[in-house]
């Protein structure tokens, strides 16, 4: 039989076909137990209003409550949006909507009293509020009588069909006491105890209505506890048996190559950070267990050079090693550093791109599976199945983001005994997340740049400046330098975006005309081979300007180029920034980044520059990239799949979720199997939820 809680939502009483297709449709709640998961985001306190006088800041939210007028449409297709007054004992504020427009106006009467709920923005000295949150206030006053009032997330459309917050919550009190006996408690007793003494169940109905703040309180905590104890306990399981089960290729001793090159070839003394990562990796692949670590670092902090170390780790112990780049011209580049660094040792490297000649991918591939070439750069084209190895002991990834775990496992599947793997990332991510998207990973950081780099001295400037902005270029060409000016993406459908960086590639070559000057561009548009000239052009110092969307923005090395300016930087998010400033920088000169916008900024884009121009610190950036767009939207996550969280706020919980990884490697730690008696709940509670998800399948 069944679970109760996979039941389908229109059995409900109060749902029906309708408003069970509409609540499948808008709110994704399909059955009783995803119903039950719709928490509210907020309580209100429903006996606190504020009046409009009292509104002082913006972003600080308010509770109004007062008469509706002059509810009117104005402007005109995009522009076009619903505003209206609210009227109170103190004076009047503007509401304004731009979306769901068509569900609203009807519902909104003037004249009509109404309770308002929303943050006050300041536009022209004068506060308004955007899509406030809005009630008539007779429906209002006829609400349950407890005074915290569950407020459920809902869309417009849902909501003109009567499943506003209100509609939902009545939902959710028919719904429990039918489930009522049949939420299973998930956590140890003594975890329970610890969490404030609520139950699963208690926790689940004190959400959706609470007795108290205090009650309230303890039971969300416990819920978002116990959300990401088991995405952690998840992570730390899977990790348990990819090393319980995959005996790891034993790189045992230092040897000869390792020992060569670091006592004679290295051209500088490695940081303190790469220091002590290379020993992590060392102690990994020493272990017998199979090495998987993500190894994040800030553009230019050297990670290329540890990668090659672990690589010589390898050779010396008879294996070979893989290193995939995302692009070509990466993969090149990867290729052109590590051949300069080994010259003088009897190491082979080879290059394999999806442009070699089937001539030579024939030879290169004989010589691979025979084991003669030691070293294997390339871009994805390693991943085909005629790329044999003779024995492939560790693979490293450039830029995980653009590669997701399928690939990874692909590599891995080319050894008898899977090979170590080392997975490089620029893309800073905050704390919180690698711990959750990359939870079955070891990750290891360097934090230091190698000493002498100069500061990139970042500007905001506006079309005012463009004269001004050239004229420094000027000098700065005149110098011998290169810059790169870099537009928003060149897609397929953004006819606007080519044109942009078009009209931008020829006012350059206008402002620096040839023959003293050459201006380069490199866009979606081209094909490969087109792409490559150009970049190549810019790399030998051929052009002194390079026109470019951001095709450039992985990886790209060139020591000569100290400027960067970014066209239409609003558009940009913050580790895309971040990125194409780490361009710059890499040289002994001064560099410069400057961010061209218009006059008018967004709340978000103006923190974005202003978050640019005040730090270089990959990481406080991707802080701030995190609390601006949100989990979902970092780059580096979309690949690897996000757990959806129903209660738990990754930016909010960031401490809570500290804990709740302690707490599940402690656990794991005391009781790998997870059999004794007490962690009994805890063992069924994750057999579950690793059923459900498939994917969960082996990396190793
Ligand atoms: P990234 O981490 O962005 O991949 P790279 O590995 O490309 O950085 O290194 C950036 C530059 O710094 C390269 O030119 C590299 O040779 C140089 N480099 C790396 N480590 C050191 C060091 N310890 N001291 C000085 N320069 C270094
Ligand atoms: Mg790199």
């Amino acid at each position: 039989m069944p679970h109760v809680l996979e039941t389908p939502i229109e059995y409900l009483k109060g749902v029906g076909p309708q408003r069970g297709e509409l609540l499948r449709k808008e709110l994704n709640i399909g059955t009783y137990g995803d119903l039950l998961l719709h928490f509210p985001f907020r309580y209100v306190d429903r006996l606190h209003f504020n009046t409009v006088r009292e509104i002082a800041e913006e972003n600080a939210p308010v509770q109004l409550r007062g008469i509706l007028k002059q509810v009117r449409m104005v402007g005109e297709r995009q522009a076009r949006r619903l505003t209206a007054k609210l009227v109170d004992a103190t004076g009047s504020i503007e509401l304004v909507w731009f979306r769901g427009l068509r569900w609203l106006q009807p519902i909104l009467k003037d004249g009509g009293e109404y309770i308002v709920y929303g943050k006050p923005t300041r536009f022209r000295d004068q506060f308004n509020i955007a899509h406030p949150e809005i009630e008539s206030a007779a429906t209002w006053d006829e609400g349950s009588a407890t005074p915290l009032q569950p407020v459920y997330s809902t869309t417009e459309k849902a909501s003109a069909k009567g499943l506003n917050s209100r509609g939902i919550g009545k939902l959710v009190r028919t719904l429990l006491p039918q489930v009522k006996g049949a939420l299973p408690e998930t956590l140890s007793s003594s975890l329970v105890h610890q969490l404030g003494g609520i139950g699963r169940e208690q926790a689940i109905m004190e959400a959706h209505f609470p007795q108290s703040r205090e009650n309230l309180d303890l039971a969300i905590r416990r819920l978002k506890f116990e959300e990401l104890f088991f995405i952690q306990l998840q992570m730390l399981k899977q990790k348990q048996l990819v090393q319980q089960d995959v005996a790891g290729q034993v790189f045992g001793h230092v040897g000869e190559l390792f020992n060569t090159f670091y006592g004679h070839h290295l051209p500088f003394e490695l940081t303190d950070a790469q220091k002590r990562v290379v020993k992590e990796i060392r102690k990994d692949m020493g272990s017998g267990k199979q090495m998987n670590r993500l190894l994040q670092g800030d553009v230019g902090s050297g990670k290329t050079l540890v990668a090659l170390l672990s690589m010589l780790l390898a050779l010396d112990n008879g294996f070979q090693a893989a290193m995939l780049a995302p692009t070509e011209i990466l993969a090149q580049q990867h290729f052109k550093g590590i051949t300069r660094f080994l010259e003088g040792l009897p190491v082979v490297v080879r290059l394999l791109t999806g442009s070699t000649k089937a001539a030579e991918r024939k030879s290169l591939l004989t010589a691979l599976r025979l084991g003669e070439v030691h070293i294997l750069v390339g871009t994805h084209a390693l991943l085909e199945d005629r790329v044999v190895f003779r024995k492939l002991g560790l693979v490293v990834i450039d830029e995980q983001h653009r590669f997701g775990v399928e690939q990874r496992a692909r590599m891995q599947a080319k050894a008898a005994v899977p090979p170590h793997v080392l997975v490089m990332t620029a893309t800073p991510i905050p704390r919180t997340l690698a711990m959750t998207v990359y939870g079955d990973l070891d990750v290891s950081v360097i934090d230091e740049l190698p000493p002498g780099r100069k500061p990139i001295r970042t500007v905001h400037r506006t079309d005012h400046a463009r004269n001004a902005v050239f004229d420094f270029l000027e000098s700065e060409i005149r110098k011998g330098r290169q810059v790169y000016v870099v537009y928003p993406l060149v897609e397929e459908s953004e006819k606007s975006d080519l044109k942009d960086v078009m009209d931008g590639f020829e006012s350059l070559s206008r402002r620096f005309p040839l023959p003293h000057y050459a201006v380069g561009i490199v866009h979606g548009r081209m094909t490969p081979e087109q792409k490559d000239y150009e970049m190549a052009r810019f790399i030998k110092g051929e052009t002194n300007v390079l026109v470019a969307t951001t095709v450039i923005e992985v990886g790209v090395d060139v020591p000569n180029a100290s400027v960067m300016v970014v066209e239409n930087a609003e558009r940009f998010g913050l580790s895309q920034l971040h990125q194409l400033r780490g361009r710059v920088g890499r040289g002994a000169e001064h560099s410069y980044c400057i961010l061209m916008t218009g006059d008018k900024l967004g709340n978000d884009s103006r923190t974005r520059i202003n978050t640019m121009v005040r730090t270089q610190d990959g990481f406080e950036i991707s802080e701030v990239d995190l609390r601006l767009r949100g989990p979902g939207d970092i780059m580096g996550t979309q690949q690897s799949g996000l757990p959806k969280l129903h209660v738990a706020d990754l930016v909010q919980d960031a401490a809570v979720l500290q804990q709740a990884r302690q707490v599940a490697q402690r656990l794991l730690d005391a009781d790998p199997g997870l059999v004794q008696p007490a962690h009994a709940p805890i063992a069924a509670a994750l057999r579950e939820q690793m059923k459900e998800k498939a994917v969960w399948g082996r990396i190793g």
